[in-house]
């Protein structure tokens, strides 16, 4: 027998598979998606690879001499079916990754033989969930979306506070106790425990199956077993739950605008355009939840392609909170802080009141940004061009690189020009606390970010505790802002609107609208009187003028004239490609020939397809963790045709002799690593 393997590290030619031998003993184990060990190389090294055909014998690759044998099976029978084959097969196509990439993204290497799942009995045992008399009459237009309509994807558009969950655990429940399948996905971990909680509430205790990348493996392997023997009707979990072996009949997606959705390394794939796949695959349907949406799907949604439910009203009494915008040029509590004396003495007045604070400052550490007063340098991470933030640590003053770890002690000494006139600056989430805690001694305050959060399972003590009382304030970065319910809070703070508002994706305004409308609505949930202050330096713009006042729609109509004029989402799909090395010439080079080989293949073999290809940049951190990094961004149509004029150009590029010369790509680790990534996001 003679297979074609797809072998880890075997390059970025994203389509070479290589042919082995398959010794007698083994062949009854052989299958498609067998995991098998072979060698590899000059070194016939030892790799792993996934088996992507069973080669018939008059196959003319057969025909190949000498042959290398596989070294051992690692799978007794294939752990992904035909589903799971198609499902990796689709992630290769469509994003133009290595077929091993797709298929150890779908059966990660920690899961290994079958786990015991006896004990396990995922029964539903169903408590009843209470919607109002408005919120009903929308359950019911969705029912019978999911019964009888023929558009399969549809978005339920609430503000802040309107119920949306309930609403959606309602459709779940009724499905669920119809025997079908369904998957709810969250943007992020930190909102777990409290979407697990309101599912054993309603569902009961061992009814589901949960999948993240918080979990240990030994806990997610458990939890893949449980899915794959088919023993449970609901899984929840976030991006990575996507390609877990579940058939679903409804995906539900909630918040899904969240970048979150969005894999930054390979497969980059987005859990939203899976969750499409897999509902044409299975004619199920996929339910997307949201108080801001993502402009492209609202456009959709607009324009009919996808089906529009709206809730524009708070659940019960509550009404949307009380909203001022505070201008921190001036109005601070002193020259040092950053908090204005409004903020504080709505802190003061919401303590005093036993109510609850959030407070939002999307920045972890002590101080974001140490600079020279003698040459004006900052001080950067040497293996990065990022400059280093101030974190306390264990008691010490340090510096820590947010991109690649680096630490290293805090000085006074200018590494640029060596004279002691370093100083620090940049608010973040831990001098923050301090600043609180010192001038509002009584309080008791928790803060919340990726330092405080390192054991995940931390998340579900902080906000038990919070739920429960044991805090007047939480503070923290935007795993405060998102998603959660606590009804004591009455106010939230957003220490700092202007933050993500000049970043360079073209979802800038989109973010930050959704970032602070979303952290607004966290406060009075459950009663009137709920307030929101935003403080920012730039107290006239727009984009934080309408996420105060929470008019999506407004956001909304002037937004999508800035995408059309501009070209950008949903009129134009963006695709970015990746060049990345240790050696900065190499990865220069390599994006300039790239560049010039698209505009070849475009003009000889694609003239007809939409096409704007923008030159070639340095990524926004040129250098991460010593590597550099350069890009091409194509705005385009996405589609088959696009995917093909890629490839071909990936196959021009190869074949040309100049670079065979510089020697790019003889050895694969010395050379530069292309990645493609489809429908980016995410600022590369
Ligand atoms: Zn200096
Ligand atoms: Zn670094």
């Amino acid at each position: 027998m003679k297979i074609q393997v797809a072998v880890e590290k075997s390059g970025f030619a994203f389509e070479r598979v290589f042919t082995y031998n398959v010794p007698e003993k083994f062949e009854k184990y052989i299958d498609l998606g067998t995991r098998v060990l072979v060698p590899f190389g000059k070194k016939n090294s030892l790799r792993l690879g996934f088996v992507l055909k069973i080669l018939a014998t008059n196959d003319g690759e057969c025909l190949v001499e000498n042959l290398k044998a596989i070294d051992s099976v690692i799978d007794e029978n294939s752990l992904l079916d035909k589903n799971a084959f198609d499902l990796a097969q689709w992630i290769s196509s469509y994003y133009l990754c290595t077929y091993y990439e797709a298929f150890s993204a779908i059966l990660p290497k920690y899961i290994k033989k079958e786990k015991k799942t006896e004990d396990f009995s995922g029964k539903i045992e169903i408590s009843d969930i209470i919607l109002s008399e408005y919120q009903d009459s929308v359950y019911k237009n969705i029912l019978d979306w999911y019964f009888n309509s023929d558009i399969f994807c549809s978005l339920l558009y609430g503000i802040t506070g309107s119920g949306k969950t309930s609403l959606f655990l309602k459709l779940a429940q009724k499905l669920a106790l119809e025997k079908k399948n369904i998957l709810i996905l969250v943007p992020e971990i930190s909102l777990m425990p409290q979407m697990l909680s309101n599912i054993e509430k309603y569902f009961g205790k061992d009814s589901f199956a949960y999948f993240h990348s918080g979990l240990t493996k030994k806990k997610r392997e458990v939890q893949w077993w449980r899915i794959k023997k088919k023993l449970v009707n609901i899984v929840i979990g976030t991006r990575s739950a996507i390609l877990t072996p579940f058939v679903p009949d409804l995906i539900i997606i909630d918040e899904e605008q969240e970048s979150t959705y969005k894999s930054d390394k390979a497969p980059r794939f987005n859990a939203v355009e899976v969750a499409k796949f897999l509902c044409k695959k299975y004619k199920s349907k996929l339910l997307l939840s949201s108080a801001t949406p993502s402009v492209k799907n609202f456009y959709y949604a607009k324009s009919g392609k996808i089906r529009l439910f709206e809730f524009t009203k708070r659940y019960g009494n509550a009404v949307l909170p009380e909203v001022s915008i505070v201008n921190i040029n001036k109005n601070c509590y002193n020259n040092n802080s950053i908090l204005s004396i409004e903020l504080l003495n709505s802190i003061n007045k919401s303590i005093l009141n036993n109510k609850q604070v959030i407070l939002l400052l999307d920045r972890r550490g002590m101080h974001t940004i140490a600079r020279c007063l003698a040459c004006g340098a900052n001080v950067t991470c040497k293996n990065c061009s990022t400059t280093l933030s101030h974190h306390f640590v264990d008691n010490r003053d340090v510096f820590v690189c947010h991109y690649c770890g680096f630490t290293k002690n805090f000085s006074k000494i200018c590494p640029n020009c060596k004279k002691s006139e370093v100083i620090l600056f940049g608010v973040g989430t831990q001098s923050l606390e301090q600043e609180i805690n010192k001038i509002i001694p009584g309080a008791k305050c928790i803060r919340v970010d990726a330092d405080t959060t390192k054991m995940k399972s931390r998340y579900e003590k902080i906000f038990k505790d919070f739920r429960n009382g044991e805090y007047n304030i939480m503070l923290g970065t935007r795993m405060v802002a998102k998603g959660l319910d606590f009804d004591n809070v009455n106010l939230v703070g957003i220490i700092c609107a202007d933050q993500a508002l000049f970043g360079e994706s073209y979802k800038a305004y989109e973010k930050t609208f959704s970032l602070v409308s979303q952290a607004v609505g966290r406060s009075g949930r459950r009663d009137s009187g709920g307030k929101a202050l935003i403080q920012t330096f730039s107290p006239n713009n727009e984009i934080i003028e309408l996420a105060a006042e929470q008019d999506y729609n407004l956001f909304f109509e002037k937004e999508i004239e800035i995408r059309k004029i501009l070209l950008y989402p949903p009129f134009a799909d963006i695709c970015t490609i990746g060049f990345v090395s240790e050696k900065e010439k190499n990865a220069w080079n390599s994006c300039q020939f790239f560049f010039e080989a698209l505009k070849f293949t475009a003009k000889s073999e694609f003239y007809d397809i939409p096409l704007k290809i923008l030159s070639p940049t340095p990524a926004f951190y040129l250098k991460i963790a010593n590597k550099f990094r350069f890009k091409i961004i194509i705005k385009c149509k996405i589609n088959k045709k696009f995917r093909g004029y890629l490839k071909k150009t990936l196959i021009n590029y190869q074949n040309n002799n100049k670079l065979n010369e510089v020697q790019i790509f003889k050895k694969y680790k010395n050379g530069v690593n292309i990645f493609f990534d489809i429908n980016s996001e995410v600022t590369f």
